[in-house]
């Protein structure tokens, strides 16, 4: 049997990597990261195949050209970012559920593709400033790339509501309790 999608999106900074991480790690539920490609750089201690597939940008354009993606989105000016068919196949026809991490727009768009084979889950931040204080905390990102983040983020947030549910990451075990509930509850 075919597994199901799960589409989790959130802005920049809200733990989402670190809630599915956590999820992953616990190993409760059978789910499967999905890697994307992107163009834009590896940050440090990123790896090929493992965070992303990183791509040139001749080879992501080559990737659009023979209809390798799911969706794909141009998330920063120039970055793009996108669900390989060939990652959502593997994982789904071994009979896996899938997990992606995507954006919003790729994320409204998936799971209008998927219907209830996928349940979409937002992530919120508690507050702009508080995340604001994360992005700043994590340090990775210049100053002039926070900037660019926090707006994106606010706009980001306005899709919430197109999201099946939405868990607001304010204590991080408690999100990470939350987000599992919903992807349990979903697959079983
Ligand atoms: P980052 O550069 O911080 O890893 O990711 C930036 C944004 O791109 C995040 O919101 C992430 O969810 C999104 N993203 C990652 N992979 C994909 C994808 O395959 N498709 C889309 N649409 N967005 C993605």
């Amino acid at each position: 049997m075919a597994g199901k999608i799960i589409i989790i999106s959130a802005p920049s900074g809200c733990g989402k990597s670190t809630i599915i991480n956590a999820i992953l790690a616990e190993g409760k539920i059978d789910m499967q990261f999905s890697v994307s490609a992107t163009n834009r750089l590896p940050r440090e201690g990123e790896q090929h195949g493992v965070n992303y597939f990183f791509l040139t940008d001749d080879e992501f354009r080559k990737a659009i050209s023979e209809d390798a993606f799911v969706e794909y989105e141009e998330v920063y000016p120039g970055r793009y970012y996108g669900t390989l068919k060939s990652e959502v196949a593997r994982i789904c026809e071994a009979g896996h559920n899938v997990v992606l991490d995507i954006d919003v727009k790729g994320g409204v768009n998936v799971k209008k593709l998927y219907g209830d084979q996928a349940r979409s889950i937002f992530i919120m931040p508690p507050s702009v400033e508080e995340l604001r204080r994360r992005l700043e905390g994590r340090a990775t990102d210049s100053a002039e790339v926070i900037d660019e983040r926090v707006g994106k983020a606010e706009y980001e947030i306005g899709f919430a509501k197109d999201y099946d549910f939405q868990v607001v990451n304010d204590d991080l075990a408690t999100a990470i309790a939350q987000t599992a509930t919903l992807i349990e509850e979903f697959v079983k």
